[in-house]
């Protein structure tokens, strides 16, 4: 069988497992991948792998021809757990919610959604979108209390003997917690110790008195999951509980209750089976004994399903993100990354490294540096010279089975751009002429040309920038400094603007910048960098970013000198 070259990365290989497994369980079906979140506060940047992996895995199977269905479950009935620190339009009185389904808490003050768990759900819901992910959402508040999993229900209260057995087995050994793990926070030591709190027993429904029982009502009166249940009849199905909270107790027909839920190491094994799970990753700090996924890889033969192939993925960190607004937590988006970057990139990102590498998503200057690497790709692949897995990484950041992702018509250097941007302070209409500068043989029409990128990086500078590195372009000139000049100082700014005109586009400007210490040295334009020669330049370079922008360092100097435009830079350096 013949293989294409782009199949050979971690993708590729997933796709053919999860095909043959898929073939061997449920021959002519749909492949089912899954992701799980779990709306109960801003759903960070690194929660992004628990979508972006089986994404990229069910896509490669949907550009092979195959029928595939990535199933995101949104786990919207699990309790409130705690109020997140920092969430704008929330203060503590929305501790009185705590233990109710999250769909059942008010969305933060001033928000256009009607709960918690829909407000936090729509950012990244825009945010997949943007990033070309198709997905089957499927809400656990919809499926739950409508009855969707009854069957499930009544089967797991019929055999609570056989999972209290399964679970029995890690009950020494087993952390407190369990709930899936999408990815290590910023807040876990917080969400741990809520967790150890008392949630242990949550999570697997264990109950020191009265017996095992799988499932959980939200409490008739208070609304909450503060419940017990003391008796059941498996005959009649009915289901007495009682509140811990307010002693609020009734007697129920499970076979016809919709208020309540099976606990959360007995609820994902039971979906595995009901939707046919093949591939669902999660959280590498996922493998240890007692694990959800190890405790469900049990469980799910009891409701006479198969555990998926789930990969561990490892942690994906932050480098440089500033200060963030306090509407955010402190922690940074896939919106927030959005703004920075273009989707593409994003994408790349964790196309390139097998889930089991970690890897960080950057806010500060490494940015550049990693558009620089991407640009670079880029030719490589226009020109051929790509090497199969890095064009394999590239075709799948810039598109999906369904197409292309939308592109910046004309890429320019991100770097260029922001210090652009950065000089201009987004002034549209001399950015236009900055650009059109930088390469005069194929001028910019439109600003719309290099958008979205130009955008972003304008984002990047007024967002992630501290002010001390803004680039400040002198309204006066420094006359002191000016002043103070030797002879050699005046005559190499002389030099300097002497030769504007005639070099004004990035590379001529490139060509002049180093060329006066060369002429000044008594050397030819072109000759080789001496040591001394070195040396000059830098004493160049910063007498005239300290005359132009008050520091020793800036942007690069011809696109600075573009920036700036010629009058400025005769008004500030003419000695
Ligand atoms: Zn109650």
């Amino acid at each position: 069988m013949a293989q294409s070259s782009t199949e050979t990365d971690w993708v590729s290989r997933f796709a053919d497992e999860v095909i043959a497994e898929a073939e061997r369980r449920a021959p002519g079906k749909p492949v089912v991948v899954a992701s799980g979140l779990s709306p109960s506060g801003p759903i960070h940047l690194g929660n992004l792998r628990e979508v972006m992996t089986p994404h990229l895995v069910a896509d490669e199977i949907r550009r092979r021809g195959i029928e595939v269905r990535h199933v995101l479950s949104w786990d919207d009935y699990d309790r409130y757990r705690k109020v997140p620190a920092g969430v704008e339009g929330v203060d503590e009185s929305w501790a009185q919610h705590i233990g109710k389904p999250l769909t059942s808490v008010p969305a933060p003050a001033g928000s256009a959604y009607g709960s918690w768990a829909e407000h936090f759900k729509a950012a990244m819901v825009e945010s997949l979108a943007e990033l070309g992910v198709e997905y089957d959402p499927i809400s656990q508040t919809e499926q739950y209390t409508t009855g969707v999993y009854r069957e499930q229900v009544l089967f797991a209260m019929k055999h609570r003997a056989d999972i209290d057995a399964v679970l029995d087995q890690y009950r020494t050994k087993q952390k407190p917690g369990g709930k899936k793990p999408q990815q290590k926070q910023v807040d876990e030591a917080e969400l741990e110790a809520a967790e150890g709190s008392g949630a242990a027993a949550e999570d697997d429904g264990s109950s020191a008195e009265g017996g095992y029982f799988p499932y959980k009502p939200y409490c008739g009166q208070c609304g909450k999951d503060f419940t017990k249940v003391t008796a059941y009849d498996d005959a009649t199905t009915e289901l007495t509980y009682v509140c811990t909270e307010d002693e609020f107790t009734e007697t129920v027909a499970l076979s016809e209750f919709n208020r309540g839920k099976l606990v959360w190491k007995v609820d994902w094994p039971m979906r595995w089976a009901y939707e046919g799970v093949i591939f669902e990753p999660s959280g590498v700090d996922h493998s240890s004994p007692g694990s959800s996924f190890q405790v469900g890889g049990q469980i799910v033969h009891i409701f006479g399903g198969e555990q998926p192939i789930g990969p561990m993925y490892a942690f994906v960190g932050i480098s440089g993100m500033a200060k963030m607004s306090s509407s955010k937590g402190g922690v940074p988006t896939p919106a927030d990354a959005l703004k920075i970057m273009e989707p593409q990139l994003l994408r790349w990102l964790y196309a390139r490294r097998r889930p089991n590498q970690s890897f960080k998503i950057a806010f500060d200057q490494e940015i550049q540096r990693l558009y620089d690497e991407w640009d670079k790709l880029e030719a490589k692949v226009a020109d051929g010279s790509v090497l199969p897995a890095d064009a394999a990484a590239h075709t799948r950041a810039v598109r999906t089975a369904a197409g292309e992702l939308p592109r910046t018509p004309r890429p320019m250097p991100y770097r260029t751009l922001a210090s652009v941007v950065d000089i201009t302070a987004g002034h549209d209409e001399q950015t236009l002429r900055i650009l059109s500068d930088l390469d005069p043989e194929r001028p910019l029409a439109s600003l719309d040309e290099v958008r979205p990128r130009l955008d972003r990086a304008e984002n990047w500078i007024t967002t992630q920038v501290p002010a001390d590195q803004r680039t400040l372009v002198r309204e006066e000139p420094d006359t002191e400094l000016l002043a103070s000049l030797d002879d050699e100082g005046r005559e190499s700014l002389r030099l300097l603007l002497e030769g504007l005109d005639s070099h004004w586009s990035l590379d001529g400007l490139t060509t002049l910048v180093y060329g006066v210490p060369k002429v000044m040295a008594g050397l030819e334009p072109d000759a080789k960098p001496t040591p001394e020669l070195k040396v000059a330049q830098r004493t160049f370079f910063a007498l005239l970013y300290r005359l132009l922008v008050t520091r020793e360092t800036g942007p690069r100097l011809p696109t600075l000198l573009l920036a700036v435009g010629a009058d400025r830079v005769r008004k500030l350096l003419a000695a």
